[in-house]
């Protein structure tokens, strides 16, 4: 076994573990491997293990990778933040989109999905813990543009995205994901017609833990599975 197959199996273990002191259903989280950074070699040693769901944060890079994997089956994810010259791309391309973090570019990834193309699947990004440097709506002005975000014809709006602040106390990381937990529910009561609003994107490879002892349906695992990343040669 390669060393990334090693690190999923390990991953998927504590995945299950996390879920079974929760009394929850392991099949019900998603493992998203977060490839930024990561060759194509790598990812491929990733997906002989059955893994599906990649998540990438640079569109150009990840550009390069659809075009060397076709032959995987794999459900791409975009995670990273967006300029709004990038939305064309990213609609044609990718399955999910985690950090649609303001209207306008809920509204260009609606009006640039190829009509041919099945709906894409979205995440609102939320600044859960309200630190200034961070991009995601606030909880108020998520509730401000949700009106209008849900008539959009080609998103569906899966659910709520957040990254909190680090923490190593694992009592702390359970209360902004707490938080984005609350906050799908109250969505879930003002708009019952989000049928598939079924996802709660949360929890890393520092805290996964804590995110699904309240309720994440998908983590997003990088370091855990791939180990530390090189920056120094990334495209944007
Ligand atoms: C890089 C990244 C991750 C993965 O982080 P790790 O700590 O390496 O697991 C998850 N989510 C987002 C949005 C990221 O940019």
């Amino acid at each position: 076994m390669t060393n990334i197959a090693k690190n999923i199996a390990t991953v998927r273990a504590q995945i299950n573990e996390a879920a079974q002191n929760e009394q929850r259903n392991a099949d019900q989280i998603t493992l998203l491997a977060v490839s930024k950074t990561r060759s194509s070699d790598e990812l491929r040693q990733a997906c002989a293990t059955g893994q599906k769901d990649f998540g990438e944060n640079y569109l150009q890079e990840a550009l390069d990778k659809i075009e060397q994997l076709q032959g995987e089956a794999i459900c791409w994810h975009f995670i990273g933040p967006i300029q709004s010259n990038k939305t064309r791309a990213i609609s044609e391309n990718f399955d999910w989109v985690h950090s649609v973090d303001r209207l306008k570019i809920a509204q260009r990834l609606s009006a640039q999905r190829p009509a041919e193309m099945p709906s894409l699947n979205i995440c609102l990004q939320v600044n859960i813990s309200a630190e200034e440097s961070k991009s995601g709506f606030t909880p108020e002005t998520l509730l401000e543009a949700l009106p209008e975000i849900v008539e959009l014809p080609n998103i569906t709006v899966r659910g709520l995205m957040a990254i909190p602040a680090s923490s190593d106390d694992p009592q702390q990381q359970r209360q902004p994901f707490a938080q984005l937990r609350e906050l799908q529910q109250k969505i879930q009561t003002q708009y019952p017609a989000l049928k598939q609003l079924d996802t709660l994107s949360m929890g890393m490879s520092g805290d996964m833990a804590a995110a699904i002892a309240e309720g994440s349906t998908m983590v997003r695992i990088g370091t855990a599975i791939f180990g530390p990343r090189d920056y120094s040669n990334k495209k944007q």
